[in-house]
């Protein structure tokens, strides 16, 4: 299932959520359910990065460096 972040239309609270098909997510501090979805508020929190794929400076020295040209540094 995936996560999805949420802003509160209503009073404005930021939340992650899981969410289940069919279902819609309420706001957990007021209960609302206008809410709108931020789209990239999980997948980077972008650092002074240029690229979109994830990095060594994004994931850190490990599996998801596999396809990092600086991921050996870190070896
Ligand atoms: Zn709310």
């Amino acid at each position: 299932m995936p996560i999805y972040g949420y802003r509160c239309s209503k009073c404005g609270e930021n939340f992650q959520t899981l969410v289940r098909s069919g279902e819609t997510p309420e706001c957990p501090s007021c209960g609302g359910v206008e809410l709108v979805q931020q789209l990239s508020l999980i997948a980077s929190p972008a650092k002074g990065g240029d690229s979109d794929a994830p990095s060594c400076s994004s994931v850190g020295p490990g599996p998801g460096c596999g396809g990092c040209p600086g991921g050996a540094a870190f070896g």
